[in-house]
């Protein structure tokens, strides 16, 4: 049933900044993550990346080695059959960029914790960034031992230890630790015999009501094109159940903002589906694995500049509630991690703002009930979530956001 040209999961790209995420997105996609010119300029990823792979297998060769993102064999220069196709999610890995870290988890499926072996482990957001998954339950982690060309062969074992005892007790205790240069692109058929057999594609059930977690949306015309011309608004992420077909009627939520007697409302946006996009193909349905860009009927002015990321779509009416306070069970960390010094976790205070991360959304509350374990916060912006979903949790600490613990939404 499924094809193999189209995606059937998100892998993410976690780990500490400069540590060779983007590099290994292009080194195995073709595609540079980076693609926005401030980034480019800054050499750092400020937004969510993301691209595709189709894996190919050579029917000549085996192991490790038949498997590379060629047509044509590396290794025999045989042709090369297509095997199955992976959409990456590339976190930023900046200390200050954790909110967008933690909208690209809701999307992952499995993770790729990527860590230097060039420098001692763990680095600050390597910590961060696992314990992120921890908290969001990402279990399928593969661990890439990056950078292998710059170190000797006792230094990358050494670093393997320091590894592995990082993990201990963690959610990655098990994770398979593939060494790998993503610059010179040492051992990427390893990684992706790894990949395939660590992070299987996402149980599907297409008569579940379909749930669209928004990353990103778009106005992909032209400046000064002709109106006639005009495309609809697009919108980028993924289904994390049931299905969407071309021409579907989906409802947008929390939707638009206007003020009215000088109070903010937020109003549902219903339109229609034009096209479904994966993997570059276009599609007439869509399920769970891989990222989409869905083509609307709406006024592009209204998805611009990921306008929508962090809401929701789906069909008509069956979306989840639309929340402005939101009451949470709440279990926090014992320490801060993510930056040099660590600090203790105090108990949530009253009045005091939160940052939280709701599948894709983030949005900044303040703390206005603190019962034992459970906390209700008034939120700046609304979110669409289902009762039983998980919040991220994030505090300041020294100025900046730092994760601090997971809500489950309660009634
Ligand atoms: P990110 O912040 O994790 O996305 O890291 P980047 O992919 O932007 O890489 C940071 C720097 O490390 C860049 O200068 C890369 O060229 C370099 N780099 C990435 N992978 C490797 C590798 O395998 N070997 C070496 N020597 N350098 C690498
Ligand atoms: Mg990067």
């Amino acid at each position: 049933m499924s094809d193999v040209n189209i995606p059937d999961v998100n892998i993410g790209l976690v780990g500490h900044v400069d540590h060779g995420k983007t590099t290994l997105v292009s080194g195995i996609t073709g595609q540079w993550a980076d693609r926005h010119s401030e980034e480019i300029k800054r050499g750092i990823s400020i937004r969510l990346g993301y691209a595709d792979a189709t894996i190919y297998k050579c029917p000549k060769c085996e192991g490790p080695e038949a498997l590379s993102t060629s047509e044509k064999c590396p290794v025999c220069g045989g042709e090369a059959e297509p095997y199955r196709t992976i959409s990456f999610v590339d976190a930023p890995g900046h200390e200050t960029l954790m909110a967008t870290m933690l909208s690209g988890s809701a999307l992952m499926d499995g993770a790729m914790l990527v860590i230097a072996a060039n420098e001692k482990c763990p680095q600050p957001q390597t910590k961060e960034h696992l314990m992120a998954l921890e908290l969001v339950g990402i279990e399928n982690i593969v661990i890439v031992q990056n950078k292998i060309d710059v170190v000797s062969q006792e230094q990358a074992l050494a670093h393997y230890k320091q590894i592995k005892q990082f993990v201990k007790g963690t959610i990655a205790e098990n994770a398979p630790v593939v060494p790998v240069s993503a610059q010179q692109g040492i051992n990427i058929g390893a990684l992706l015999q790894t990949l395939d057999e660590y992070i299987p594609a996402p149980k599907r059930d297409p008569d579940e009501e379909p749930l669209m977690l928004i990353a990103r949306s778009f106005d992909i015309n032209k400046p000064g094109c002709n109106w006639r011309d005009v495309n609809g608004g697009v919108i980028g992420g993924s289904l994390t159940q049931g299905a969407f077909n071309e021409g579907d009627e989906i409802e947008i939520r929390p939707g638009r903002k206007y003020e009215a007697e000088n109070q903010i409302h937020w109003e549902p946006i219903v339109t229609k589906i034009t096209t479904i996009n994966a993997g570059n193909k276009k599609v007439a349905q869509a399920t769970p694995g891989g990222l989409l860009g869905v083509g609307t009927k709406l006024d592009p002015a209204l998805t611009k500049s990921d306008a929508l990321s962090g809401q929701v779509a789906g069909h008509v009416g069956k979306l989840p509630p639309v929340w402005e306070k939101l009451s949470f069970k709440v279990s926090l960390m014992e320490r801060v991690v993510g930056s040099d010094d660590e600090f203790t976790i105090d108990p949530l205070r009253h009045k005091e703002p939160l940052m939280l991360s709701v599948g894709t959304a983030v949005t900044v509350g303040v703390v206005v009930n603190t019962k034992k374990d459970v906390v209700d916060v008034v939120l700046k912006r609304p979110v669409c979530v289902a009762v039983g979903s998980r919040i991220a949790i994030s505090r300041q600490v020294g100025g900046r956001w730092r994760l601090i613990g997971m809500g489950t939404l309660t009634e």
